[in-house]
């Protein structure tokens, strides 16, 4: 049987990732869990990179990582958690699926256009580096770094799994025309690729003609890829066009390790009340579940996922808020009803 490690992760990471593999084992998912330890609790007891060397072992050795959202410690000097991993184990491509959900209204899903946009964000470089200082007491400066076989990797992996999906387009976005030469190195390397692939519609657009064609016509993109920062900031904005945080899953893929999470953090306002929405971190279970080959129980649970959305059934997080809503509890229940 196949063997994930599961961190629950700080906030309302425990209450949603015990709904979700609640799901898991209704649905006789052929899965074990080995639970390590990660996260801001962990980086408390003294551990600066948020995870105990065992942890560390387990998760190599088993290749992937489901877990929980995890807070960044404030203060100076101090990394995150999330950040750390990603770099830990190069999981170079950010890779995250915004799909209409019937059932979930949105002023799209009104209008009835459809949307499935995959964003593919490279996730380990740009001004993630965290390299910064001050130049003098009132300016301060920060690097960016962008390297071709960083950018090659993320590119490669976004044109393999376009076609995988049978898309149409794939899209790079960027700012190339103010940072010419780390933006510019990326969008070279993109056309580079795209060479190899002349089946998919490869083309480009600057990052703020983006964001306004994203929430003006969703429905005209597939695929698109960015740096870090730029890829960040694109995929909330996706996220809120098909319902929010709650509907955002991702997967952060390398060649050795992947790791599977929401793309919403710990909610420390609604943390510890049973209220949060358990959907985003299901659909990245899914996402999982589909990476080790496990077809039939993704869809099994998809589908009653979907029903019991498309029945109206909800967290209290969105949609009309006269209906009345359900716990973290009752709403994996509810999914678990409609198996
Ligand atoms: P957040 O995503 O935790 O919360 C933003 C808002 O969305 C809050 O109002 C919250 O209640 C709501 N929300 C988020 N997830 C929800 C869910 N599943 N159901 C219902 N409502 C939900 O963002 P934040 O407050 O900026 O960050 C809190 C902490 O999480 C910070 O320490 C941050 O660094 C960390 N964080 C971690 C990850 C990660 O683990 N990958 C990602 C983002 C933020």
């Amino acid at each position: 049987m196949n063997k994930v490690a599961v961190a629950k992760g700080d906030g309302i990471g425990p209450e949603i990732m015990e709904a979700v593999l609640k799901i898991f084992n209704a649905a006789n998912v052929p899965l074990e869990y080995e639970y390590v330890d990660m996260g801001k609790w962990v980086f408390d007891k003294g551990y600066s990179n948020g995870m105990t060397p065992a942890a560390q072992q387990t998760i190599e050795s088993l290749g992937i990582l489901f877990k929980g959202p995890m807070e960044t410690p404030k203060g100076k000097g101090v990394k995150s958690v999330n950040v750390t991993a990603r770099k830990t184990w190069n999981t170079y491509a950010n890779k995250r699926v915004f799909q209409t959900l019937h059932g979930v209204d949105t002023v799209f899903s009104k209008a009835g256009i459809p949307i499935d946009i995959t964003v593919v964000r490279e996730n380990i470089e740009d001004t993630y580096g965290g390299i910064e200082h001050m130049l003098t007491h009132d300016v301060a400066l920060s690097r960016r770094f962008i390297t071709q076989p960083g950018s090659m990797q993320v590119i490669k992996y976004a044109f393999e799994m376009a076609k995988k999906k049978g898309t149409r387009r794939i899209t790079c976005g960027h700012k190339a025309n103010i940072m010419k030469l780390t933006d510019g190195l990326f969008l070279q390397t993109f056309y580079d690729v795209a060479k190899d692939y002349p089946e998919l519609k490869a083309d480009d657009i600057i990052v703020d003609d983006l964001c306004m064609k994203l929430v003006t016509r969703p429905d005209q993109f597939d695929v698109v890829v960015l740096t870090n920062l730029q890829g960040d900031i694109v995929s909330d904005l996706c996220a809120g066009l098909v319902g929010g945080l709650g509907f955002a899953p991702s997967a952060n893929i390398g060649d050795h390790i992947s790791i599977f999470e929401a793309v919403h953090g710990t909610a420390p306002d609604i943390m510890g009340k049973n209220i949060a929405n358990p959907t985003a971190l299901l659909l990245s279970g899914l996402a999982l579940l589909r990476h080790i080959g496990l077809m039939e129980s993704a869809a099994t649970i998809e589908n009653a996922l979907l029903y019991t959305l498309e029945q109206g059934v909800h967290t209290g997080d969105f949609g009309d808020k006269a209906v009345q809503s359900l716990n973290t509890t009752e709403f994996s229940e509810a999914i678990i009803a409609n198996f």
